[in-house]
C-alpha cells in the first residue's frame, strides 16, 4: 500500500502481483490464506534488491557487503522485537518456520524434563505442535495430557484447570486454530500454567497475520510464527523466547555461528540469539520478513482485523443461505476462517469444482486430524480470508459451491 492510512482495497490489491493471475482461464480468487498468504511487491522487491546489491554472508566478514547484510539482518530482528514487544532483540530467534521453532523448543526440553513429568497440549493443535512433543514423550517417558474441546470448537477451560498440577512442566497451545479459526484465551492459559511454574509455548502461526500480539502482556515464555503466513517469504520462522528460558535450553543444532570457542575437547556456545542460529540463515528471507511486518503495520493490524471481521460475517451469512452447509467451529471469538462441509458430498470433490472456477480453497484435515476425529469427519473445505479479499470474491465462491452442489447431488 502506498503510504496511506486509509484502507483502499483497490490500491491494496495492486500491491499483490499474483492477484492479477488467471487460473484455469478464470480470474484467480485466493482463499487459502491460512496455508500461505500472498506476497506484496515490496517484499518481492526486497528479495531481488538483496541479491542485486547486498548479497554476502553475515556476521563473518569485515568487508562492506558482509557488514551491510548483517546490519539489514539484525535490523529485521529489531523490527520483530518491537512488533512483538519483546524485552530484548536477543529474545528473537530466526528459524525456517513455526515447525522448526517448535521442534527447537521441544528438543531443548528433552534435556530439562524427566520421566513422569507432564506436558499439556490442546485438542485444537496443528500437527506441528503435537508431534515434536510426542517425540519428546517417547524419548524420556513424559506424559502428554490434552485440553478437550467442545462442539463450538472452543477449549474447555475448566477441564484445563483440572489437568494442571505440580507435575506440569510445559503447556503448548495455539493462539488461533488453523482449522477452525478459534482464538484461544492464551493470556488466561499462560497465567494458570504459571501458577504451577510450567512454561508455556504459544503457536502464533495463525494469529500474527490478523491481530497485534504483545508477548510481554501475554507473559508467554515462547511464541512462534511463520513469515509466509504474514505476507513474508517461505522458509523464515520466528521464535520468541524469554531470555531466562532461552538461556536454559541447550542448542538445537551445532555448527558455525552458534559457537564461542571450538576445540576437539570441548565447544562453548555463543550468546543469544546466535546460540540457536547455527549455519547460514535465510538472510534475504529474514530481511524480506521485516519488510512484510512494515507492510502490515503500514495498513495497521486494527484496520486489517476490522475489514477481515466484516468479510467473515458476510461469508458466513452467504454460506449459510445454501441448504446443507454445515460450519465447524462456531465460536464468536474467531479469525476469518470458515471450515465447512456440504451435505454428504466429499470435501475434495467440491474443492476440485471450485478450483476449476479459479478459486483456491483448502480441503482436507488441515494438519489437525484430532479436530476432524472430534467431529467424526475426514476433512472440511476451509475458506480463509485476508484483507485483500473482497465480497465480490465471496460471491464467486458461493456461485461455485452452488454449481458444485448441482453437479454432485
Ligand atoms: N501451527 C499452525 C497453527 C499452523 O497453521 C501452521 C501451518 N499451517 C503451522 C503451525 C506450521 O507452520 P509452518 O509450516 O510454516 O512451519
Amino acid at each position: 500500500m502506498k503510504n496511506t492510512t486509509e484502507f483502499n482495497i483497490v490500491s491494496i490489491r495492486e500491491d499483490f502481483p499474483i492477484l492479477n493471475s488467471k487460473v484455469n482461464g478464470k480470474q484467480l480468487v485466493y482463499f487459502d490464506n491460512a496455508a500461505t498468504t500472498q506476497t506484496p511487491k515490496v517484499v518481492i522487491d526486497s528479495i531481488v534488491s538483496y541479491y542485486s546489491t547486498l548479497n554476502a554472508n553475515i556476521h563473518r566478514g569485515a568487508h562492506y557487503l558482509s557488514q551491510k547484510a548483517t546490519e539489514a539482518y539484525e535490523g529485521a530482528r529489531k523490527k520483530f522485537q518491537k512488533h512483538l514487544n519483546a524485552k530484548n532483540s536477543s529474545e528473537i530467534i530466526f528459524t525456517s518456520g513455526s515447525t522448526h521453532s517448535i521442534n527447537l523448543v521441544a528438543n531443548g526440553f528433552i534435556g530439562l524434563l524427566k520421566s513422569g513429568d507432564e506436558i499439556i497440549v490442546s485438542h485444537l493443535e496443528h500437527h506441528s505442535n503435537i508431534v515434536p512433543w510426542q517425540m519428546l514423550c517417547e524419548k524420556i517417558g513424559a506424559i502428554m495430557k490434552v485440553i478437550p474441546m467442545n462442539q463450538e470448537g472452543e477449549l474447555i477451560f475448566s477441564e484445563y484447570e483440572k489437568l494442571l498440577s505440580n507435575e506440569t512442566k510445559v503447556v503448548f497451545v495455539n493462539h488461533v486454530s488453523n482449522a477452525l479459526g478459534t482464538i484461544n484465551p492464551v493470556k488466561e492459559i499462560i497465567s494458570k500454567a504459571h501458577e504451577f511454574g510450567a512454561a508455556v509455548l504459544i503457536d502464533g502461526a495463525q494469529a500474527l497475520p490478523h491481530f497485534e500480539v504483545d508477548v510481554k502482556d501475554l507473559d508467554a515464555d515462547f511464541y512462534v510464527g511463520s513469515a509466509h503466513k504474514f505476507y513474508g517469504p517461505t522458509g523464515v520462522g520466528i521464535l520468541y523466547g524469554k531470555e531466562k528460558w532461552l538461556e536454559k535450553l541447550p542448542p538445537y543444532q551445532g555448527g558455525g555461528e552458534m559457537i564461542d570457542e571450538v576445540t576437539f575437547e570441548k565447544t562453548t556456545y555463543a550468546k543469544l540469539p546466535n546460540k540457536f542460529e547455527a549455519g547460514t540463515p535465510n538472510i534475504s528471507g529474514v530481511i524480506a520478513s521485516g519488510i512484510a511486518i512494515d507492510y502490515i503495520n503500514n495498513i495497521g493490524l486494527k484496520t486489517i482485523l476490522k475489514y477481515e471481521d466484516a468479510l467473515l460475517k458476510y461469508a458466513t451469512e452467504k454460506l449459510l443461505e445454501i441448504d446443507g452447509i454445515k460450519i465447524y467451529g462456531n465460536t464468536d471469538n474467531k479469525t476469518s476462517v470458515i471450515s465447512f462441509n456440504l451435505g454428504n458430498i466429499h470435501h475434495y470433490d467440491i474443492g476440485s469444482i471450485i478450483d476449476n472456477e479459479g478459486i483456491a480453497v483448502r480441503t482436507g484435515h488441515h494438519c489437525a486430524q484430532p479436530i476432524m476425529d472430534y467431529y467424526k469427519i475426514p476433512g472440511t473445505i476451509r475458506l480463509s480470508l485476508s484483507f485483500y479479499n473482497t465480497k465480490e470474491e465471496i460471491d464467486s465462491l458461493i456461485s461455485a459451491i452452488i454449481l458444485a452442489k448441482k453437479m454432485l447431488s
